[in-house]
């Protein structure tokens, strides 16, 4: 059985893909968000023409046929674009075998626990830690993360003694019982990190995200070594050998796979396996409410070395407005402080049709 046709529903964050094979049956999958406009130009241009026509069964040949006709271009945007493939030939043979991708890779649907994520900088802490007790409070999650420093802010914080504030009003304002967690995104040095990192295990954080820039793995791995909370990274990172040398080298305790960024749930899961083997956890990123998140929520039900929780954004309309209205129904919906993996086949969602049809249209088809 051949693929035949691949369309893309595609606005400025976001690009749906529709694969359909030979024979009629369909899947739909995503492409990773942002400048999802490029993406889907890529998409056309530099996957699509080694895809049409091809058995669709081994997905890892696939994707290795074309990154390895593509080898002059090893980089993101190709493995952005090739996550919209993968994720709809995952979606597709759920859909044939009648089962949740979740089933398809060892999992079982149900409940998920969650931890809230926030993506916002320019909030205070007293506002900060109001909506995390409002969650709390209201959906039962208990767990967060919250920002500090500024993003690959060369040691700068969003504004003068922010994280300082946040860490401590986080700590004295939430229940005793709710884990903290932050994310500097690439922000300091490997000294200051340790600095605040003290500042943190006083104040009762569990958990340090990518406290220096993220290409700097030596100033990491100081930070991982001084601390004893644990340090996490590697949601940028989609080059298997990088993979291969963060777990070998243990810059990080826990490991953070992002499936979009890597080229979807096929990749996904062989550097799960890479960090399982170097026996650390997987705590996967995904920071926006699109497919990413639908994907990981099967990943982390399947993998043995899944962390704790599923990173779930906390963000509304006001700030990712883009992201609303994707899905008909609500697949992240909250009870418990946990989602639900759904026990429909695929990746147990339907697109929004009203967003497909405002979508910009384009295909490649096998002829
Ligand atoms: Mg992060």
């Amino acid at each position: 059985m051949k693929i035949k046709k691949l369309e893309t529903f595609t606005k400025t964050y976001v690009s749906f893909v529709k694969t359909t094979l030979e024979d009629g049956s369909v899947g739909y999958g995503q492409m990773s968000t942002y400048h999802a406009d490029i993406t889907a130009q890529i998409f056309h241009k530099q996957v699509a023409p080694w895809v049409l026509g091809k058995s669709w069964h081994d997905f890892s040949d696939i994707e290795n046929w074309i990154l390895e006709k593509e080898h002059k271009f090893p980089g993101s945007y190709l493995l952005r674009a090739i996550a919209g493939l993968d994720t709809s030939l995952w979606d597709l043979r759920g859909k044939l075998e009648e089962k949740p991708v979740t089933l398809l890779i060892g999992g079982s649907t149900g409940a998920l626990k969650v931890y809230g994520s926030s993506m916002k900088r320019d909030i205070t802490a007293m506002d900060e830690a109001n909506r995390f007790n409002k969650l709390f409070h209201e959906k039962g999650i208990g767990a967060f993360k919250y920002r500090i420093g500024s993003e690959c802010g060369r040691g700068v914080d969003e504004w003068e003694g922010r994280t300082e504030d946040i860490v401590k009003t986080i700590n004295i304002s939430l229940d005793n019982s709710v884990k903290k967690l932050v994310d500097a995104n690439s922000c300091f040095s490997s000294e200051q990190a340790i600095e605040i990192g003290k500042l943190l295990e006083d104040n009762n954080v569990i958990h340090f995200e990518e406290p220096c820039p993220y290409w700097e793995s030596e100033q990491t791995k100081e930070v991982t070594n001084a601390l004893s909370i644990d340090v996490a990274g590697g949601e940028q990172d989609c080059d298997l050998r990088i993979w291969r040398d963060m777990v070998e080298r243990k810059i990080v305790n826990i490991f953070q796979p992002d499936v979009m960024y890597l080229g979807g749930l096929t990749r996904t899961l062989q550097v799960a396996k890479i960090i399982e083997e170097g026996g650390f956890i997987c705590t996967p990123h995904s920071a926006n409410l699109s497919l990413v998140t639908i994907c990981t929520m099967h990943l982390l039900k399947a993998i043995p070395n899944a962390g704790p929780y599923l990173e779930l954004s906390i963000e509304d309309e006001d700030y990712y407005p883009w992201q609303q209205k994707l899905f008909l129904d609500n697949p992240f919906l909250v009870e418990n402080g946990c989602v639900t993996v759904s026990e429909k086949p695929g990746w147990g969602i339907d697109i929004n049709p009203d967003w497909i049809n405002s979508a910009e249209y384009q295909v490649s088809e096998f002829k």
